[in-house]
């Protein structure tokens, strides 16, 4: 039986890599430059690459279950994502950080229901995206899209609290960009916080928050017109 995994492994170095043998041989010669750190959920149907028409060292990528961000402040654990945040900003200084969520995500859908019980891990990575729930049992498309927009803006507000992130932000050397993708239109819509909610992008006049404004997070949930967990 072929490994097909093998096969496409071969078929890179064959087809793809020489078309692209300069550029890596450049980023490997100066090292990498990535201006973008994305941390997007890990479902297969994010492809960030298609998405953005980034090529080779052009995205510093995380991704993780529900595209959430764990707080800075931590007294023990291992954190990927909290790592990649600080070496992305501290070293090699990216100018944006995109925080992508998406419709149908998995990761939302489980704050409504039920998690394996061996999943033990997973149950407590969820409880970073707990607050942006509604008070609602069982909810449909629409609650669910409200819950994975406001997932994203809390994952935002998460972010400030890295000091390194919040003293960029404040001296307009990092930009915070919010997306939701809507996977069946393959559309992006971005977070506007001077609009107060999500635009598609083919509506948005900027790629995500813009200037961030000075951290208040209970006036973006208001903003967004969407009632906080506690309404
Ligand atoms: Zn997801």
């Amino acid at each position: 039986m072929p490994d097909e995994l093998l096969e496409r492994l071969r078929r890179f170095k064959e087809d793809a890599f020489p078309q692209y043998r300069a550029q890596f041989q450049q980023l490997v010669d100066d090292g990498q430059q990535p201006l973008t750190l994305f941390i997007g959920c890990s479902d297969s149907r994010i492809v960030p690459y298609l998405l953005t028409g980034a090529g080779p060292g052009e995205l510093f990528l995380v991704r993780n279950v529900g595209a959430f961000v764990p707080p800075y402040d931590q007294s023990h654990g291992f954190h990927g994502t909290a790592a990649a945040i600080e070496f992305a900003v501290l070293s090699l200084n990216v100018k944006r950080i995109v925080v992508c969520g998406h419709t149908h995500c998995g990761a939302i859908r489980a704050l409504y229901g039920e998690v394996p019980a061996a999943a033990q891990n997973l149950v407590r990575w969820l409880d970073l995206g707990r607050e942006a729930t509604l008070p609602i049992a069982d909810p449909g498309p629409e609650v669910l899209r409200r819950t994975e927009q406001r997932a994203i803006v809390l994952q935002l507000e998460r972010l400030m609290d890295y000091p390194m992130v919040r003293e960029r932000v404040e001296a307009g050397a990092l930009t915070l960009h919010g997306w939701h993708y809507v996977i069946e239109d393959g559309e992006v819509h971005v977070f506007d916080v001077r609009r107060g909610g999500f635009v598609p992008a083919s509506q948005a006049d900027n790629a995500g928050t813009g200037p961030y404004a000075p951290h208040d997070p209970s006036t973006y949930l208001v903003a967004s017109g969407v009632p906080t967990a506690g309404d």
